[in-house]
């Protein structure tokens, strides 16, 4: 007689069940698949990542590190932290690496919430944020944003009691928009020492650093911070997942204790600290990043078309129907994200490419706006 297989009732908890599974932009093999087209052919403008591809110092450490994959990774990530304590002026143990940011947002999370504590953001933010808190079963609260930036005032408004942990992306993520350093100082002064605030700093290289603020300096000023970074965007190195926070070492200590075991790999590592080291790398893609920015915007305004002003590597822009145009402009070859999941559903977030993508893209939209008109 054949085994009846077994039912599957795996008793998940609520919040578990509850949890949305993340969508990430469509891959180019995907789309080159469905369209028939050679993968070279397809623009990926839909996650934010670095058109000029890797820094090449990265790549090269990389390469030297390879003989050393039959091992564990350094858990305790001692030469990144030893570089960034000396590129940031800070001691190395107040550096958390992580795979990825969106790890260290976790890390935060984890160390801090639990059921019945909550946690604050604007809406519009980073879908991580809702995730982190939700994986540990604590409650959103989310703080209206109807300017499609951080209020401040109103986020500080609704910081209560339960509240323990806030998140705060500048610039953010998807609208791009960011926050006065001044005013953003003055908040961390306000906020009551029992939460916890980080501040999401994965777009800061694109910020002139006189209009970010030296979120370091606040770092040293206020032990209820963690600035989280990454180098996924302007280092190129979204492959291979790493990214750091920075805190005062009692709060860095207890990111460390929830973080996964190796979940850093020495990969990354190694090319991290190779990327940080690569100044002219940085300055190009920051260069190639305002030039198409600017593109994409003047683009956008002679086509007649609402976007935000932004501040990072992406410009969120109204088109009407978001999922439909980006179903559209698929046959173009062009990957853009649709924001449908973050209550956007009449905009398209935009990831800036180089100059030759920008143009495509933007000749993608006309001609497909040209049609629905
Ligand atoms: N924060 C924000 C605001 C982001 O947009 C992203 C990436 N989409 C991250 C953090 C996480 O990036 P990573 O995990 O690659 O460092």
């Amino acid at each position: 007689m054949k085994p009846r297989p077994m039912p599957f009732a795996a008793d998940f908890p609520p919040h578990i069940r509850a949890l949305k599974p993340y969508v990430p932009g469509l891959p180019i093999e995907d789309l080159a698949r469905r369209l028939d087209m050679s993968a070279e052919r397809i623009a990926k403008l839909a996650s934010n990542e670095n058109p000029l591809g890797p820094s090449p110092l990265a790549v090269q450490a990389l390469a030297q590190a390879a003989p050393e994959l039959a091992r564990y990774p350094d858990n305790d990530c001692t030469l990144l932290a030893r570089a960034l304590s000396a590129a940031l002026a800070v001691p190395a143990d107040w550096v958390v690496a992580g795979a990825g940011s969106e790890s260290v947002l976790g890390m935060a999370a984890a160390a801090l919430l639990a059921p019945g504590r909550k946690t604050v953001y604007a809406q519009y933010s980073f879908q991580a944020f809702v995730n982190a808190a939700q994986r540990v079963g604590a409650a959103p609260v989310v703080v209206p944003a109807p300017a499609y930036a951080v209020d401040l005032a109103a986020l500080r408004a609704h910081i209560t009691d339960d509240v323990a942990l806030a998140y705060l992306a500048n610039p953010g993520n998807p609208t791009g928009t960011r926050v006065q350093a001044g005013e953003l100082e003055a908040f961390l002064a306000d906020v009551p020492p029992h939460v916890v605030v980080v501040l999401d700093e994965a777009y800061r290289e694109y910020l002139p650093q006189a209009v970010a603020g030296d979120a370091i300096a606040w770092v040293r000023r206020f032990p209820n911070l963690i600035v989280t970074r990454t180098f996924s965007k302007a280092y190129g190195l979204a492959g291979l997942r790493i990214g750091y926070g920075v805190a005062q070492p009692a709060l860095a200590d207890m990111l460390r204790r929830v973080r996964a075991p190796f979940s850093v790999t020495q990969a990354a590592q190694v090319a991290a600290a190779a990327a940080l080291a690569d100044h002219a790398f940085l300055a190009r893609t920051v260069a190639v990043n305002d030039a198409g920015r600017a593109q994409l915007s003047a683009g956008f305004a002679r086509l007649g078309l609402r976007y935000l002003p932004s501040s990072a590597n992406f410009v969120l822009v109204q088109v009407g129907d978001g999922a439909d145009m980006g179903r559209r402009l698929e046959r173009h070859g062009l990957i853009v994200r649709p924001v449908g999941a973050y209550g956007l559903p009449g905009w398209l977030r935009v990831s800036v490419g180089t100059a030759e993508e920008n143009a495509r893209l933007l000749a993608g939209l006309a001609a497909e706006l040209a049609m629905a008109a």
